[in-house]
């Protein structure tokens, strides 16, 4: 046999004939970066196949069930978002657990710490090589992006902060041109680390729908983490890690920082594999937390008002997402055990200021996830994920 490739010698009377070679063309369709040949000292037809051991997964739209073609950020049929539903066992190893991803783009990625703080877990998520946990995502979005588009191709982000950061860094490390789309309020801070990923960087002004309407326009694709669902599928990564780091036993209660919802769902879909595959035999309760004023998901979900023109803003930037455009899923997520809790600025600084004398320097919206605990007291070991570092904003 051939090393990297398999051979058709019992459909192979004569090399070279008019059906041979189509039929080698009708295997090999859609496998661009494969390549046919002939070995003339073995009389063989050669047809290498870059997707060998690559999982063909059909991305999905939510609500009207149009198969995804490439890289669309919508549905054409009815505008909802894609999904991707993994039908397939947890094995614990990321080409297994992402099996669509042909060639991975790493940065160094190891698990990120699971320490014990008094009666419950820190997960310091913000271990990542671009120092926040967006990197899950992004390392998951931007390998399979490589896979089917071109090295030196544009891609086009809307972020002003960590997953730009993120999707800049592996966009760059997987040869494609970088540009995140900001809004003229980011922060600088943050923009430094995009621009110093080798990324564009481009402040609209007006809304952040505005920001997110420019990077759709822009040439090239565009690649925006709250809508391509690599990006949050990557984060399954996450409840992967702590089904591994708490020998199975995993915490009853999970508190999250809730902005766009993709690490809420992420985690969600995770542990759901992780049931699926029989791993575990119950969901741990999820809970989402959100800036008071700035929680159109807690709103949601309690029947509450909520005005996403309010003007109300946050001291978690990170958490400052008026119109989720994951809304519907993340209310769906949280409607078995999960909920959602508003957190205030005060109450975020108090625990912001307590993690931060304890060693652990967070992002002021990964403290909101300990306030949240904090508000609720839900759980008996819950785990508090820490998303981002500190440095970045301060
Ligand atoms: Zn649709």
């Amino acid at each position: 046999m051939v090393r990297n490739g398999f051979s058709f010698p019992e459909f192979l009377p004569s090399i070279g004939t008019r059906a041979t070679w189509d039929l080698a063309r009708i295997v090999h369709r859609g496998t661009p970066g494969g390549y046919l040949s002939c070995d003339i000292k073995r009389s063989m037809l050669l047809v290498r196949s870059p997707w060998r051991n690559v999982k063909m997964v059909r991305v999905l739209c939510v609500s009207c069930g149009s198969e995804r073609k490439q890289f669309e950020h919508v549905c054409s049929n009815c505008g909802s978002v894609f999904e991707i539903k993994p039908d397939w066992k947890y094995r614990g190893t990321y080409r297994e657990d992402f099996p669509y991803v042909r060639n991975w783009v790493s940065l160094g990625e190891a698990e990120t710490p699971l320490v014990d703080h008094g009666k419950m877990l820190l997960k310091l998520d913000y271990f990542q090589p671009t120092f926040s946990y967006k990197d899950r995502g992004s390392r998951v979005l931007v390998s399979r992006a490589a896979d089917v588009l071109n090295k030196g191709q544009d891609i086009n982000e809307d972020s002003s902060g960590n997953a730009g950061a993120s999707v800049s860094a592996y966009g760059k490390a997987a040869g494609f041109k970088v540009h995140i789309f900001a809004s003229e309020g980011a922060i600088e801070s943050k923009l430094k680390q995009i621009r110093a990923y080798g990324a564009s960087v481009t402040q609209v002004r007006g809304s952040r729908e505005n920001v997110t309407e420019a990077a759709i326009k822009a040439p090239g694709t565009y690649m925006g983490h709250s809508y391509i669902p690599e990006f949050r599928d990557g984060i399954r990564s996450l409840a992967y890690e702590l089904f591994r780091q708490t020998g199975g036993k995993i915490p009853d209660v999970i508190y999250v920082p809730l902005s766009a919802g993709t690490l809420l769902l992420g985690v969600h879909s995770g542990f759901t594999n992780l049931l699926d595959s029989g791993e575990i035999t119950q969901m741990p309760s999820i809970v989402g937390v959100q800036p008071q004023g700035v929680d159109p998901i807690c709103a949601q979900i309690k029947g509450a008002a909520y005005d996403p023109n309010n003007g109300i803003t946050s001291i978690a930037d990170a958490l400052v997402t008026k119109k989720p455009v994951l809304r519907k899923l993340v209310v769906s997520a949280l409607s078995g055990s999960g909920t959602c809790v508003p957190v205030t600025d005060a109450e975020i600084m108090e625990s912001w200021k307590d993690l931060s004398t304890s060693g652990y320097l967070v992002e002021h919206s990964s403290a909101a996830a300990l306030a949240g605990y904090r508000k609720l007291r839900r759980g008996e070991r819950p785990a508090i994920i820490l998303t981002g570092n500190g440095l970045k904003s301060i």
